[in-house]
């Protein structure tokens, strides 16, 4: 096809008809190495960190499981009708050297990579990573983009204020880049809440920030294509961010994660919203809170490689 011939440089997959898939050296969909081409467009980088996690640990082994788990995609996206890796040079730009011991340190560490990768409006996708890596990302792009809107996908809001006296961690990343001014009020979601809180006004508090929520009862009233309207009238044409909580999906999607949560999505309906965002000017994303320790058949890590796979996908067809 055409965008073949526009795009004779890109360095695609390892043919998976010629070498077989779970063969040779392990990078996310078996793509080239950020140093093995002299440019990128679309930097896939995992952050193995979990020093924010308060219930179960073991996120810091996401980044290798999920590339171990996206060996099975396949050069075409049939929904979006895109050569994901074709229609730009899309690299596996390795992991961040995030300190297991000072969040401070892993804090400052996680955003210097994330400016190296997306220097000049170059895309990222990062994959987790408890959720706490999302507060550098936000502040490395927004220092680029101006402040962003956010779509958060996920059981939990994350908008508490401190765990322990600790302001930095996974259940508080979108209140410290709210207070610090790194999102756009009023053009910010949250989708999938569901669970016990502490207290009521956890949901109040949290609106005091700007967030409007779809919660995951709503998928019971309403088609996806509804939700998915009402988020791309609330982004607008802003600078976007997507960050997706695993544990958005139900343990039945999704078993391999910190805190699980009953009376989640499905990962076909997952894949339907992010679908949705296609046009969008999406600047960057994220895949967190997948922990192999717990999961079973690689059905987390399927669903995670998936979605990082739309992503990518969102970024070859650009805004529209
Ligand atoms: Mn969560
Ligand atoms: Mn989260």
């Amino acid at each position: 096809m055409a965008v073949e011939d526009e795009h004779p440089d890109v360095v695609e997959q390892v043919d998976s008809l010629r070498v077989p898939r779970y063969a040779g050296f392990t990078t996310f969909a078996r793509l080239p190495r950020i140093d093995d081409v002299p440019d990128h467009a679309v930097a896939v980088l995992g952050i193995p960190f979990d020093s924010g996690v308060t219930y179960r640990p073991g996120a810091r082994f996401g980044p290798a499981y999920i590339r171990q788990a996206s060996r099975l995609l396949r050069p075409w996206n049939q929904e979006l009708e895109v050569a994901p890796f074709r229609a730009a040079q899309v690299v596996d730009a390795g992991d961040v050297a995030a300190s297991p011991f000072s969040i401070d340190d892993a804090l400052a560490t996680i955003e210097d990579d994330v400016r190296r990768v997306t220097a000049d409006g170059r895309k990222v996708v990062v994959l987790g990573g408890d959720h706490t890596v999302a507060l550098p990302v936000l502040r490395a792009l927004s220092a680029q983009h101006g402040p962003l809107a956010l779509v958060h996908f996920d059981a939990h809001l994350d908008t508490w204020d401190t765990y322990f006296g600790a302001p930095y961690t996974h259940g508080t990343p979108f209140r410290r880049a709210a207070e610090e001014g790194l999102l756009l009020k009023d053009r910010s979601a949250h989708v999938g809440i569901r669970g016990s809180l502490y207290d009521p006004a956890d949901l109040e508090d949290d609106a005091r920030f700007g967030f409007t929520i779809v919660h995951a009862q709503e998928f019971e009233r309403r088609p996806v294509h509804e939700v998915v309207a009402r988020l791309v009238e609330r982004v607008g044409d802003a600078p976007l961010y997507v960050s997706v909580d695993i544990d958005v999906l139900d343990p039945a999607h999704a078993p391999g994660t910190g805190t699980p949560e009953a009376g989640g999505l499905t990962s076909r309906e997952l894949l339907a919203l992010l679908r949705g965002f296609r046009g969008l000017n999406l600047v960057g994303a994220d895949v967190v809170e997948v922990s192999p320790a717990y999961d079973h058949a690689e059905i987390t890590a399927v669903a995670a490689a998936n979605v990082a796979y739309e992503f990518v996908s969102l970024f070859a067809l650009g805004r529209s």
